[in-house]
């Protein structure tokens, strides 16, 4: 999504036919791009020269064809097979040709550094992945240095899915991958075996290890695993304010050279340090760092034997140990790593591998009592309260005081709920109050520009289309800009600060009733911003129905696209009651939210409980940075989506609307007199003819329109919720966007006056029917059906993609649809009784 946004265009080398060096025939020659392979593998065959950039011809194969001569530099070497099928190149011809375009900033930046050779200039790519337990400060990193958006919140879970950005630093491009939160490598919970996929397959240069200064101990344990892993690495200890904060004093240095690996304190937030870490990355790449080592961890000598004949058995076999380690992929194995023993299924030494690890666990149990993966894990845990009892005086425990008594409120039985309900109702009323201030001058600068196009433009469909389709479209929904920013400022504070997270806390035992976690309540929160991001957050819930009803609920919160509608309606017939007509119906899709899960885990979903805990982070204040900027990615989505997406949808509306064109000679006169038959006595007395033709007119224009057809055939269906054809129609063109419904509303309902607010004309009573397009008690119904109604199409193909089935969409539109049917003919009724 965002890779090279912030480096110009024709500064990358892409290839485009990429092929393993084994794929050479004899007398090509390629251009070497990347080394895959684990740390020795890797290490060796850069010392031998195999480094980016460099040119490789291929000699002649082996008479079995394995090993390969290659001609590298001035020297010929020989590589097996399998190891030529890790190094990745590029035709040579493709290198020097189309792809070219090296930059002129890249130029300077070059010049700037004194590296001239094009060849070495080639080579300085480092691909970086972020690697480190949920929470830790990836994602602020990752921003941070690229430049990039992406959602950073102060609980477990954010990041789904890679992310990656691009950076340069000291003549070196960074491509920096920002991974999702792992505690440890194994193939148990979704993001774990991400991560463990990529690692594999993507084989980063460099891993940045982050880790939390004042949790080094539970955030050390994927570091163990990362150096049995045996790759390149850095460690950030981030979040050092913290520590420093704390009474504990830890000698980083030292324990990085105990660890074997390079240790930088950063705080991510602020960006201190990051260039230093940057630095020792570089370092570490090209082989200059002198604490950079391989370590062993040792486990306890039964373990350390199984292992070690494990490690010598697979080393033989170069494919297995392709990609990791031949340690890493031994304990893995007696761990009974689900994805490891897979890929060593096949092997012909497998059943002599699972007699080793049979052995070593009934010996663990007898010994020990108890199973290997808790002996390995007791082990490493060990090693880490060794190394930290060496380098850390005192203690880092979060102990904050803050943090304890702000917990004491919001967690607590009395106050939980009543500050959680005050705090979405102060984020609802603020969206509503505050945000009507901007949005009136919005309004009042949209309509001085609809003036002036009025009063200076050829009449014709040109201005037409100007002043109806795309102000009436565009800037009927543009006026909600701030309204949105103010609620995405409420959410995102609620994110980073970790409130977040104990609303998911609070919520949990509610959650519970309904079958399923407080978890599934973060994506329930975000999903009041957009439900396609909170659709994907889902992720971070491991059970697969509590995972399949989180999402089918997701719909039934109000996203901010639906904001429009709401401040539009609710602005033009309950101005007195905004903010609780706003909550009511935000509640309302709550409450609806919580009756599906209890009908899908009672009908279609069968009860299982995945405990799990949930971590509670500290409570940190939110950078108003971090805030701004967040806020203004908000922004640019919004204004995006109107320049796009709004713009097309409301011309194409339009011209639906507009065309076929008809002249008074078309209009016939039964329908004439129909219309005015029904036409108020006010109108009549005041109009003259002329006027009432062309009133006549526009009505049969805009019934006779295609759009009007189609509302008009839809109609039956909606007129028990007393909804005029406009807004039926209205309705269906919502299925794009939510904001397209205002978009509609606003091309058909064109006032006498340009200028004239949509939610004034919402209000006023049509000269030609006498009846105002909605009265209190069908606004009503329109915003319940609204909120209900099957979601976007956007949210409805991330349903289908993330539920993993069509039949899970088909069942979100026929389930939401019918529903909202129901509740807004129940709304109707009901407030007609008022
Ligand atoms: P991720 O889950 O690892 O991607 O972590 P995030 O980048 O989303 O950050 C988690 C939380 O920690 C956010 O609330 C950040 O604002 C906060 N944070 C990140 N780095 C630091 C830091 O160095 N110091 C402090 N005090 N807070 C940080
Ligand atoms: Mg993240």
């Amino acid at each position: 999504m965002k890779e090279t946004e912030n480096i110009g265009a024709g500064e990358m080398k892409t290839c485009t036919r990429k092929m393993r060096l084994s794929d050479l025939k004899p007398g090509d020659t390629g251009v070497i791009i990347k080394i895959l392979g684990h740390g020795a593998f890797r290490k060796r065959v850069m010392e031998i020269g195999f480094v980016k950039g460099r040119e490789v011809r291929m000699i002649l194969n082996a008479p079995l064809q394995d090993p390969i001569k290659f001609a590298l530099m001035d020297y010929e070497v020989s590589l097996r097979r399998a190891e030529a099928d890790l190094i990745e190149i590029c035709d040579l011809d493709e290198w020097n040709g189309t792809g070219g375009g090296l930059g002129v900033a890249d130029d300077k930046e070059e010049s700037r550094v004194g590296e001239t050779s094009c060849d070495v200039r080639r080579d300085k790519v480092i691909n970086v992945a972020l690697i480190g337990n949920p929470n830790c400060g990836k994602t602020s990193f990752f921003n941070y240095v690229s430049g990039a958006h992406e959602h950073v919140g102060n609980y477990a879970g954010v990041t789904v899915g890679a992310k990656e950005g691009t950076m340069r630093h000291k003549g070196y491009r960074f491509n920096i991958v920002d991974l999702p939160g792992t505690y440890s490598l194994s193939a148990y919970s979704p993001e774990e075996l991400y991560v463990m996929r990529y690692l594999r397959e993507e084989t980063p240069d460099v891993i940045i290890n982050v880790v939390v200064a004042s949790n080094l101990e539970r955030n050390m344990y994927l570091t163990t695993e990362l150096i049995d892993m045996n790759r390149s690495m850095v460690i950030d200890l981030n979040m050092f304010d913290e520590l420093k904060k704390s009474n504990a004093r830890l000698d980083y240095d030292a324990l990085g050279k105990m660890l074997g690996v390079p240790i930088v304190p950063t705080i991510a937030s602020t960006g201190w340090g990051i260039e230093r870490l940057l630095d020792t990355v570089i370092e570490v790449y090209e082989m200059k760092n002198p604490d950079t080592r391989h370590i062993h961890i040792s486990l306890n000598p039964e373990i350390e034997r199984a292992v070690s004949q494990l490690n010598d058995s697979l080393k033989k076999d170069p494919e297995v140990s392709a990609h990791f380690s031949p340690r890493f992929i031994a304990i893995k194995f007696l761990e009974r790593d689900p994805e490891i023993e897979a890929s060593l299924k096949k092997n012909p030494n497998y059943g002599e591998w699972c007699e080793i690890r049979e052995k070593l666990e009934t010996k663990t149990k007898r010994d020990l009592g108890e199973d290997v993966p808790s002996a390995i894990s007791a082990e490493k845990y060990g090693f880490i309260q060794g190394a930290l009892k060496e380098t850390m005086t005192g203690s880092a425990a979060n102990d904050e005081k803050t943090t304890k008594v702000i917990d004491s409120l919001v967690t607590s039985k009395l106050f939980g709920f009543p500050i959680f309900i005050l705090v979405m109702w102060l984020t609802f009323w603020a969206t509503f109050r505050i945000g009507s201030y901007p949005m009136e001058w919005i309004e009042s600068l949209i309509s001085w520009i609809s003036g002036l196009i009025g009063k200076y433009m050829q009449a014709g469909p040109l201005k037409d289309l100007i002043l109806d389709g795309i102000i009436g479209g565009v800037g009927g929904v543009i006026v909600f800009l701030p309204n949105i920013l103010i609620l995405y400022f409420f959410i995102s504070f609620m994110e980073d600060s970790g409130y977040m997270a104990r609303v998911a806390f609070i919520m949990d035992k509610l959650m519970h009733k309904m079958g399923l976690h407080g978890k599934s309540f973060i994506p329930m929160v975000m999903g009041f911003g957009c439900n396609v991001p909170a659709i994907m957050s889902t992720r971070i819930i491991e059970s697969r129905s509590s995972r399949l009803i989180t999402i089918l609920i997701n719909p039934f919160m109000s996203c901010s696209a639906r904001i429009p509608i709401y401040v539009l309606l609710v602005g033009a017939f309950f101005p007195a009651h905004g903010a609780t007509v706003f909550f009511g119906l935000y509640l309302l899709g709550i409450l609806v939210a919580i009756l599906t899960a209890r009908l899908l885990r009672r009908f279609w979903f069968k009860a299982d409980e995945t405990p799990f805990v949930m971590e509670l982070p500290p409570y940190r204040l939110p950078t108003a940075k971090a805030t701004m900027r967040n806020m203004w990615s908000k922004a640019e989505q919004y204004l995006r989506k109107m320049g796009g997406l709004i713009l097309v949808a409301s011309i194409i509306i339009w011209a639906l609307s507009y065309f076929p064109r008809y002249k008074m000679e078309d209009v016939p006169a039964s329908y004439r007199a129909e219309i005015m038959a029904d036409m108020p006595a006010k109108t009549l007395q005041t109009a003259d003819k002329t006027k009432i033709d062309e009133m006549v007119l526009t009505e049969y224009q805009q019934s006779q329109s295609i759009l009007g057809r189609t509302g008009k055939f839809i109609q039956p269906v909606m007129e028990p919720l007393d909804q005029t054809w406009q807004s039926c129609v209205s309705l269906l063109t919502g299925i794009a966007a939510k904001e397209v419904v205002v978009s509609t509303l606003s091309v058909l309902y064109v006032g006498d006056d340009d200028a004239e607010a949509l939610s004034q004309r919402l209000k006023t009573p049509s000269a030609i029917t006498g009846k105002a397009p909605f009265t209190p008690a069908s606004a009503l119904a329109f915003m319940v059906f609204v909120l209900i109604y099957f979601p976007c199409i956007a949210a409805l193909s991330a349903i289908v993609r993330e539920a993993g089935s069509w039949k899970y969409g088909l069942f979100s539109f026929l389930y939401n649809t019918i529903l909202a049917w129901i509740l807004a003919f129940l709304t109707l009724r009901i407030a007609l009784l008022f």
